[in-house]
């Protein structure tokens, strides 16, 4: 720990912020990190804990920078593929990647927040304040109000971050003067909500279904899917349109919630005893993106989803919320700690990447809720596997989810241009296991090319 660099204030200790504060004490900043919400250690929060999501390569790069990856990975399950649970026929696993070592790993959201909270209560440079609600910040002269047990107070800050995510506070002082401050802010609802369900592990602590996996039960305009938590059990996700045929708003019996589970998703229905109570008591929620722009006014600033909240279908907003804090940290050291040149450099680069992922987000929801279960789509997947561990190709999935040195937009552009070649040939292959792959990949790589 060197000199004292400067007082920070951070709105949020859920992930990013927690790690953002980790980070800049390790540089000597005075950090007051506040946090709305109760001490997660110090309450019961076990429905909590078995909220599980997806923790690929960028969020384990974040990890990596303040010294946290080998003992996360400790309590993380790796999940080899997508095991597809279609409506009629057998399951079917498809892998993440073709080549050994690249899967995502489900990771519990509480347990990796206590981890990092741990972490930041070690440093002498952190005060941490719990129940402690930011209200608002000024962005002229830096200061940040909070109420703590009643009480508002305002402090002066050399930079204050904002990371209280999607319903962010310090985003909304933004949106109070945006006409004056010319801040574009852009928020698209999905017309699907979705619900979380549970199923319980076996008696002796195992996994009643296939435990390496992400599950994925598409039905074409809803779908389920099961992460696999530490003491086997599994969180499930029904994402289903709000209003329609199979609408949320149509389950409001027993009967009608029973029987759509069952026709739709059997083989999970039978592992849920208290399936109708978990119905019930579970709330339905909605899910969204929000744009906004600038990310910085002064010496104020938005970090994770408080600047970039995006759906989660490609189980990319923690690990772009945590890699903001890898991008921020490489820009402190470019700049040597001059915040004025920091603050700029970083919106500027990372509001492309940001848009990429919610644009990639949104995408995937209709490739898992209704691709998955398109036999092109799969064989081009079969084709992609080959290429990846055969020759050197990365599948857009893979750009966005094993290359952190790759950025989202470039991952998009690449991605999507394969896409497109590959998609057009799988049409014509019936035998995706014996396509010679060579004049494939060049084919490829050469439309490609000329579009980069
Ligand atoms: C259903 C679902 C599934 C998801 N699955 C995945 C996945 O598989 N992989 C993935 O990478 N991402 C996933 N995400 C996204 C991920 O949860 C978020 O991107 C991530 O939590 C963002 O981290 P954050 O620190 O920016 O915000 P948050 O985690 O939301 O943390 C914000 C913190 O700020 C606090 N706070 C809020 N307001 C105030 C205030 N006024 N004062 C003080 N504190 C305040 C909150 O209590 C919270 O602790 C999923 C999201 C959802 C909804």
């Amino acid at each position: 720990m060197t000199k004292n660099r400067g007082k920070i204030a951070i709105a949020g200790a859920g992930l990013c912020g927690t790690m953002m504060a980790i980070r800049l004490a390790e540089y000597g900043y005075q950090i007051d990190l506040y946090e709305r919400r109760t001490d997660l250690r110090k309450t019961d929060i076990s429905a909590g804990r078995s909220i599980n999501l997806a923790l690929s390569d960028r969020g384990l790069k974040a990890l990596d920078m303040i010294g946290l990856r080998d003992q996360v990975s400790a309590e993380i399950i790796p999940m080899h593929g997508r095991m597809i649970h279609p409506s009629d026929g057998e399951n079917a696993m498809y892998s993440y990647s073709g080549r050994n070592g690249e899967y995502i790993n489900s990771v519990s959201r509480g347990g990796l927040n206590m981890t990092l909270l741990d972490e930041a209560e070690k440093s002498d440079n952190i005060n941490l304040y719990f129940e402690a609600n930011v209200k608002t910040v000024d962005i002229n002269s830096t200061s940040l109000t909070v109420s703590i047990d009643g009480h508002e107070s305002t402090k002066e800050y050399d930079v204050i971050f904002g990371s209280d995510g999607a319903g962010s506070a310090v985003r909304r002082t933004l949106q109070k003067q945006s006409s004056r401050l010319r801040f574009d802010f852009q928020q698209k609802w999905l017309s699907t909500g979705y619900k979380e369900l549970h199923i319980p592990p076996t008696a002796d602590g195992g996994w009643k279904i296939e435990k390496h996996a992400l599950h994925i039960w598409p039905r074409k305009g809803h779908m389920m899917i099961a992460l696999p938590n530490l003491d086997g059990s599994f969180t499930l996700t029904m994402f289903t349109p709000f209003e329609g045929p199979v609408g949320m708003d149509r389950l409001d019996t027993d009967e009608l919630i029973t029987e759509f589970m069952e026709e739709n998703f059997a083989d999970a229905t039978v592992h849920i005893p208290d399936l109708l109570e978990q119905f019930r008591t579970n709330p339905t929620a909605s899910l969204g993106t929000i744009k906004c722009y600038p990310w910085k006014y002064n010496r104020t600033v938005l970090l994770g989803d408080s600047a970039h909240a995006i759906v989660p279908f490609y189980g990319q907003g923690m690990n772009c919320a945590l890699e903001d804090c890898v991008v921020l940290d490489q820009l402190i050291q470019d700049h040597d700690h001059d915040w004025d040149k920091i603050l700029p450099a970083y919106q500027e680069q990372r509001k492309v990447d940001a848009d990429a992922i919610a644009d990639l987000a949104e995408d995937n929801f209709y490739e898992m809720r209704d691709a998955t279960a398109d036999p092109v789509f799969n064989v081009k997947r079969q084709i992609e596997l080959r290429l990846e561990a055969e020759l050197d190709y990365y599948s857009k999935y893979s750009l966005v989810t094993f290359r952190a040195d790759v950025p989202y937009h470039i991952a998009m552009k690449q991605g999507r241009l394969q896409n497109k070649v590959l998609y057009n040939i799988a049409k014509a292959v019936d035998n995706p296991t014996e396509v010679a792959l060579g004049p494939i990949l060049k084919e490829v790589n050469e439309y490609v090319a000329e579009r980069m």
